[in-house]
């Protein structure tokens, strides 16, 4: 007999499968030290407006690049740039463009803050901003996410009305302030939020069986229907598993914490066994 799509993806999910390991490898990312981003805060955290002009720069620059040298990007940018006595919004909206431009993209000791891909598009945006944040917000990013819990969707809402900050990064941006921060309601929250998977989350995802596909609006589909209730822990263990085992290229399926119930992972591994035993045979003498 031959399965329907729909029908081998109910097995995938009613089975012990990837969606519990992913929930399960959730509960050990949250006693690692290591990985203290996973955790939900229990209490509102604040932000000093330098603080919340570096966290916005890096959620501008958190694409093409490491996350690491997107955030660093953002805390040097305002160490090093349009500071003096004005707020560092209207220190941008008084540098000439070329200047801003300059800055961009030789300002990271000699290199640019932005990556190849927004080399020539992030000095714009920047100054977009900079209008934008004086107009909308008084000049405080603080601005942009003081909202209540029931409006928690604003956050992402209103960071995707800004030049460059797409529909994922205005939901990792939403996503850290109120998991990290406590902001809008913080943990009250936890399972409101939808998740959009970026491509790491969606490799797992299709892989691992969970997706049909890797596109991102099955993708989104094959999440809703799980009705996990923490969207976010499931993206945030997913997202671990994309950028440390599931890489595109040789994924690390053998030491992958969901290998026992991943399709892909599992033909991939017995395949590499073989591969590994056939080239430690001794061969044959004619
Ligand atoms: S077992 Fe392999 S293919 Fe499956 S999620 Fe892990 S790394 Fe990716």
């Amino acid at each position: 007999m031959v399965m329907s799509v729909i029908e081998e993806r109910k097995i995938v999910m009613n089975s012990p499968g990837p969606v519990n390991q992913i929930l399960d490898f959730y509960k050990k990312l949250e006693r690692n030290p290591e990985y203290e981003w996973v955790k939900w805060s229990k209490v509102r955290k604040r932000f000093t407006i330098k603080n919340a002009n570096a966290f916005f720069i890096g959620v501008m620059l958190d694409q093409g690049q490491t996350a690491e040298r997107a955030w660093d990007g953002g805390e040097h940018m305002v160490d090093n740039h349009f500071k003096g006595k004005r707020n560092f919004w209207k220190s941008v909206a008084a540098t000439h463009r070329s200047t801003i431009r300059k800055i961009c993209q030789k300002g990271y000791d000699e290199t640019s803050y932005a990556s190849v891909f927004c080399f020539n598009k992030f000095p714009i945006w920047l100054r977009n901003a900079s209008d934008k944040m004086l107009n909308d917000y008084k000049g405080d990013p603080r601005n942009i996410w003081n909202v209540t819990s029931e409006n928690v969707n604003e956050i992402y809402i209103r960071f995707k009305s800004f030049d460059g900050i797409g529909d994922a990064l205005s939901k990792m941006a939403q996503f850290i302030l109120v998991r990290n921060y406590g902001i809008a309601g913080g943990i009250e929250n936890r399972s409101n939020m939808s998740v959009k998977p970026d491509e790491l989350v969606r490799r797992v995802l299709f892989r691992s069986g969970i997706s049909t596909s890797n596109k991102i609006r099955e993708s989104i589909e094959a999440l809703e229907n799980l009705h996990l209730p923490s969207p976010a822990d499931f993206d945030a263990a997913a997202w671990i598993i994309g950028r440390e085992y599931c890489l595109k290229n040789k994924p690390k399926c053998y030491s992958c914490p969901i290998l026992v119930s991943c399709q892909y992972g599992k033909r991939h591994n017995q395949a590499n066994s073989a591969d590994a035993k056939s080239r430690g045979a001794p061969r044959s003498v004619e």
